[in-house]
């Protein structure tokens, strides 16, 4: 088996200047950033020595360098304020679901393979912040292992390719792994988890292997899905939606998730444009995560019930078909949905769950306006359940 690790984009830290070409630049380092002043550069490097920076000219050309909120600038640029003590490394336990190096099995139809620990760019609110921190450890180049756990699992149906980033893999690479997952009857769909459309969509736009590969293996009845993440309206510039109308092309099923970052998105306005122009483009819009209380992460967060309403105004100035998005928590025992709220409560439902019994359950806390996590709710006034242990109560 090829168990190379073939990178895409390699770092080129030579370059001095940002240029709007088709071919992206990739950058490591700040002090190759020309909107920011050495004396920004020397300030951050007390952040960038603890949670790297990485970037390309064409993401970096999308900030308006003028405006210091700028929210373009604020999901890829460090700030102090990532130093603030708050969260935890691993947010959502995902170590608890870890079954064999690189693959986590946290719901029953679904495995997550961790293929890369690159991406096109570092997500300064990123909640897997760890495999960029650490060793990447959980990020195994040979994949055999968790190969022969999914052949051992025939109630896997859906396998995510994740990391990092999927796509910042050579072709030939994704093409081995798709290829081996594809042999394997049970596996129905195989999603991969991307942010490279906003970050690079040149990746897709310059490789036609890439596309071959998708039109080969998202068949008819067995679809790869591509779960892109663009976070901001201002991430569909037209090179992202001519990679997303080519993805589709090929036969890809695309769904957008995002988390609701303060500073980003946290404006019903924007959000709500983000709904309505990915349904324009043809893509769905999934997830909307709670920002988790990853470690860097206090700037970015906003408590539940404020993004709550935050994301149910967006919904309210769309059409149907932008309005599919659920707000949910990917919390250690599953995936909570924020349902509602009156004056007194907070409503939640577990979408997906760890224990099969929580899925369905429906939840009445006290609210609370100061929670940024689940885990902040401690008052339960009622509940009721869909499943016991022996199935459909
Ligand atoms: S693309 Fe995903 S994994 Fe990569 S830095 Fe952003 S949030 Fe983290």
């Amino acid at each position: 088996m090829n168990t190379t690790y073939d990178i895409q984009n390699p770092i080129d830290d030579t370059v001095s200047s940002i240029n709007d070409t088709a071919n992206p630049i990739y950058l490591s380092s700040l002090d190759t950033v020309p909107g920011i002043s050495a004396e920004e550069c020397a300030r951050l490097s007390e952040v960038t020595e603890i949670f790297a920076f990485r970037a390309n000219d064409y993401y970096l050309s999308l900030i308006d360098w003028n405006d210091p909120a700028d929210p373009i600038r604020r999901l890829i640029v460090p700030t102090l304020e990532e130093l603030t003590p708050w969260g935890h490394l691993d947010p959502s336990s995902e170590h608890r679901y870890t079954r064999a190096p690189g693959l986590q099995h946290k719901y029953r139809e679904t495995a997550l393979l961790l293929v890369s620990d690159l991406c096109g760019g570092l997500c300064r609110y990123c909640f897997r912040k760890r495999l960029f921190i650490e060793d990447a450890r959980e990020v195994n180049k040979d994949i055999s292992g968790g190969l022969a756990y999914i052949r051992d699992h025939p109630e896997i149906s859906n396998v995510l390719l994740t990391g990092g980033d999927p796509l910042i893999l050579g072709t030939d690479r994704l093409l081995d792994i798709i290829r081996q997952l594809r042999d394997i009857d049970h596996v129905e769909i195989i999603r991969i988890g991307t942010k490279m459309p906003a970050y690079d969509p040149f990746r897709i736009i310059n490789d036609p292997a890439l596309l071959d590969m998708i039109r080969d293996y998202s068949l008819d009845e067995k679809r790869i899905y591509i779960m892109a993440q663009f976070t901001h309206p201002r991430e569909l510039t037209d090179a992202a939606c001519r990679a997303v109308a080519l993805l589709k092309d090929a036969g890809a099923v695309i769904m957008n998730q995002t988390p609701l970052i303060r500073g980003i998105n946290d404006d019903p306005e924007v959000l709500a444009g983000l709904f309505e122009k990915l349904s324009f483009i043809g893509v769905n819009p999934y997830y909307v995560f709670q920002c988790r209380p990853t470690i860097g992460n206090r700037t970015f967060a906003v408590p539940v019930e404020e993004s709550y309403r935050i994301f149910e105004q967006a919904r309210s100035r769309c059409s149907g078909l932008a309005k599919q998005a659920r707000f949910v928590l990917s919390h250690a025992t599953g995936k909570i949905e924020v349902l509602g709220k009156t004056d007194n409560h907070t409503y939640f439902k577990y979408n997906q769950a760890a224990n099969p019994e929580d899925i369905g359950r429906f939840m009445v806390y006290k609210s609370n306006p100061e929670a940024y996590w689940f885990d902040d709710y401690t008052d339960l006034v009622d509940e009721g359940r869909v499943r016991g242990p022996d199935g459909l109560v």
